[in-house]
């Protein structure tokens, strides 16, 4: 009996313990996207729709961990939102090659066990993120391609398409308009980074790449390292933009090591990595993050970035300019 109440209290303790320090918080971030657009350049009516999307992917996210779900499922559920919309270039409504294919690319990443999975140059999964955390949870690999990235995905039971699914007229007579040598706005990758009450950090990303990509390209987005990071020792990053850049910086993998090694702030690490090192090398985008203590941060050197955050504070931010 004595022993019982023992360790009831020892629960009672622990319980009480990780309140105070802070392990009951929940923080999520979403973006949709980086680039060099400005008001000018959207409707008001466009600008809702976008951030309507974006409000509903972060409701999910709330949903997910305010119940005290994992961050790997509000990671995954909050990206298969972004990709079902056309809105976005993820998914439906992913941007097309030079070829006029889809070819979409998406991974996946568990701070806890650093565990990671991703696909790229997928044409017919409908939702590569699921596709990408299959990998990382029911295969010995880390990225899987093309048509062994789809076989798979069957074999696991996965929504399979025609590729005529993804296809979009605005996306359509953007390779069009490319193709005619025509300036175009590159935007629209999507990507999640969430913090769950266990502590556990996660982060996913997924995308159509760039538009008249040629001969089998793959940008940053499937990238561990690049695109997307977790650890729960620093932070989750997700990262859009100028693909090439990323993955020539590995961005999403040099916030976390910033932190690591130079303990420096998410805050710091975010801002150093995009607006000195990245900005110096010429490459354009940005990047969400968290940290283990639900601090957020979002970074970019373009005039937008769709984005949007909320944490167990009662903090909610959505917005499209900078
Ligand atoms: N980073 C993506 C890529 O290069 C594109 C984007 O984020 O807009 O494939």
């Amino acid at each position: 009996m004595k022993n019982i109440l023992h360790l009831t209290l020892l629960f009672i303790l622990i319980g009480f313990y990780q309140y105070l320090s802070g392990q009951q918080k929940w923080a999520v971030a979403i973006h949709g996207g980086a680039g060099n657009f400005t008001k000018a350049d959207i409707s008001d009516e466009t600008e809702k729709l976008y951030k309507d999307k974006l409000n509903e992917a972060l409701d999910k996210g709330k949903e997910i961990l305010s119940k005290g779900g994992s961050s790997l499922d509000a990671v995954e559920e909050v990206i298969k939102i972004l990709e079902d919309s056309p809105l976005f270039n993820a998914g439906k409504g992913a941007v097309f090659t030079h070829d006029g294919k889809n070819e979409m690319d998406a991974s996946i990443m568990d701070g806890k066990t650093l565990k990671a999975g991703a696909v790229a140059g997928v044409g017919d999964i409908k939702n590569p993120i699921s596709a990408a955390r299959l990998v990382m949870t029911k295969s010995e690999h880390v990225l899987l391609t093309g048509k062994g990235a789809s076989k798979f995905a069957k074999e696991q039971g996965l929504e399979i398409v025609d590729s005529s699914y993804f296809y979009t007229k605005e996306r359509w007579e953007q390779l069009q308009k490319i193709l005619k040598k025509e300036k175009e706005n590159k935007k629209g990758t999507v990507g999640c980074v969430a913090l769950d009450i266990n502590g556990n950090l996660a982060a996913g990303t997924s995308t159509g790449g760039m538009t008249n990509k040629k001969y089998g390209r793959v940008g940053d987005s499937p990238i561990i390292g690049a695109g997307t990071y977790a650890n729960n020792n620093t932070c989750a990053v997700s990262c859009t933009g100028h693909g090439e850049f990323f993955i020539r910086n590995v961005v999403a993998y040099d916030i976390s090591a910033l932190m690591e090694y130079k303990n420096m702030s998410l805050r710091n690490a975010a801002d150093y990595a995009i607006l000195n090192k990245m900005t110096k090398l010429g490459g354009t985008g940005g990047i969400i993050a968290v940290d283990s203590k639900g601090n957020m941060a979002v970074s970019f050197n373009t005039t937008g970035m769709y984005r949007a955050l909320q944490s167990s504070d009662g903090a909610r931010e959505i917005s499209v300019f900078k």
